[in-house]
């Protein structure tokens, strides 16, 4: 079994109970949930690698503009399964080409794209440790 972060980003958590229904049908179990508000400077340590391009500021307001909450997911292939059932980062092209995919459902646009998951194994644990400092190492 692999583990992946997943985050329900500010402008879907009110759909966050949807979304754990979905997460649990296509057979995630998940290992770990927390809501939280992350400050400006918390957004930007978590997006660090994008520091410096034009979208970083106003990710970085998006980001903290509100609650996340982050789910720590256990499945074979997590990694990769998550990142196809969210779809294309970018939600309104996720809407032509990914209609059934979650961006495409609760997205809005290339920065508005309701989640995010790790995109490599390294990633994911970097990730976990950013929201679940406490949990153990396996
Ligand atoms: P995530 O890391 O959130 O899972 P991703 O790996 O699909 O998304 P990245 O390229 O890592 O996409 O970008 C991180 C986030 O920055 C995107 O999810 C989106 O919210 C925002 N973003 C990416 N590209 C743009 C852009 N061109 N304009 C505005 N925001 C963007």
């Amino acid at each position: 079994v692999e583990r992946t972060l997943a985050v329900i980003k500010p402008d879907a958590v009110h759909h966050a109970d949807e979304i754990e229904d979905v997460i649990t049908r296509y057979g995630f179990s998940v290992l770990q949930k927390r809501k939280v508000q992350l400050t400006p400077e918390q957004a930007s340590e978590f997006y660090a690698e994008h520091f410096g391009k034009m979208f970083f500021p106003s990710l970085i307001t998006y980001m903290s503009s509100g609650p996340v909450v982050a789910l720590v997911l256990a499945k074979d292939q997590a990694i990769s399964s998550w990142r196809e059932l969210i779809g294309p980062t970018n939600s309104l092209i996720a809407k032509q080409t990914h209609p059934d995919c979650l961006r495409a459902k609760y997205g809005t646009d290339d920065q508005q794209n309701a989640l995010h998951g790790s995109d490599s194994f390294t990633t994911a644990e970097k990730e976990i440790r950013f929201f679940f400092p406490d949990s153990i190492v396996e």
